[in-house]
């Protein structure tokens, strides 16, 4: 039961039937990484590279990018880190990559698409987690599985480009982020070329309902349970199987205790959340096997809108099979 959850022992995050779901913690800065193994996370699914940097009026060293990579390796030795490179632009931007006059920033140079323009900066990020992994392998402590995924990448070339570029520098898993529809819609080619994906849930629902993430007034049409949402995920999902390929989920979704259970029937095999959501997501994971969790994802998918599909799977997941 969720109200004793927090105190429940840690295990490693799992459906009823066994099936191991990996929970894995959303950081936006090595400090934060003590407090999310204390509360469970069995790694990192999404650590927001831009977060470090969103006061600084240039592009960060190679030499101060590794101070903050070493310390993130470090504090995870054996388990998955995931660095996602710059994400800057709209709700997070950076006065070395963005443009501050763009209309309509969330449509805009933004995310990988900054990056490309300004390539050095991607370079001089590449370089930096190569040689902070490199360092931490070497250390008496061991380093971490890292693993590096582009955000924003909206076409196949583009997931081309940044695998084979990440590539070049030494990194051995290269993904990409699902966060704008036409990669959702193109997943089984992206995940040809892309070694993971990783579907961010914010800005995918942002794009799929054309709703700004940060304006009040269309707050209403920000919900991932939106079935147009969760059938986008299922195309990934499905693309994930089809290629052998890990699919994560790192956006405010998987910390939603029934939405997570929906989200590994429709084929995500790992979540990433704020490290406090971890411990009411494990045991709702707990309470569901993979056939289960399956129903349960149809039963929403099935629905016209975000409080149908809600309410259709709060009663599939409380129908015993
Ligand atoms: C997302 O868009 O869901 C995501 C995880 O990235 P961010 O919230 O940093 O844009
Ligand atoms: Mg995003």
């Amino acid at each position: 039961d969720r109200a004793s959850a927090a105190s429940a022992p840690i295990t490693p995050g799992a459906l009823a039937d066994g099936t191991p779901i990996p929970l894995l913690a959303n950081l936006g800065n090595p400090a934060g990484a003590a407090e999310a193994v204390a509360l469970g996370a069995e790694g990192v699914g999404l650590f927001r590279t831009e977060f470090l940097f969103l006061s600084s009026s240039s592009a960060p060293t190679i030499a101060q990018q590794r101070v903050s990579y070493e310390a993130l390796l470090s504090a995870f030795p054996g388990k998955k880190v995931v660095v996602r490179v710059l994400d800057a632009g709209a709700d997070k931007p950076l006065p070395f990559l963005n443009d501050a006059h763009e209309e309509n920033p969330a449509l805009g140079l933004r995310g990988l698409r900054a990056l490309r323009a300004s390539e050095d900066i991607l370079r001089e990020q590449l370089t930096a987690l190569a040689e902070a992994d490199a360092a931490t392998r070497a250390a008496p402590g061991g380093g971490a599985d890292l693993w590096v995924m582009a955000p924003m990448v909206a076409t196949v070339e583009e997931a081309r480009y940044f695998t084979a570029i990440a590539r070049d520098y030494g990194i051995r898993t290269a993904g990409v982020m699902v966060e704008v529809p036409s990669s959702a819609l193109l997943a089984d080619r992206i995940l040809i070329d892309a070694d993971f994906a990783s579907i961010g849930t914010n800005d995918l629902t942002q794009y799929t309902l054309a709703a700004d993430r940060l304006l009040g007034s269309v707050a209403a049409f920000q919900d991932p349970w939106n079935p147009a949402v969760l059938r986008l995920i299922r195309e990934v999902g499905d693309a994930g199987r089809l290629h052998g390929k890990p699919v994560g989920i790192c956006g405010e979704a998987a910390a939603d205790p029934l939405l997570a259970v929906v989200l590994v029937g429709l084929g995500a095999t790992s979540l990433s959340m704020a490290p406090t959501a971890i411990a009411d997501v494990r045991a709702s994971l707990l309470e569901h096997s993979l056939d289960e969790a399956k129903a349960i994802a149809e039963a929403a998918l099935a629905a016209n809108d975000a409080a149908t599909a809600r309410a259709a799977a709060q009663e599939a997941a409380a129908t015993p099979t």
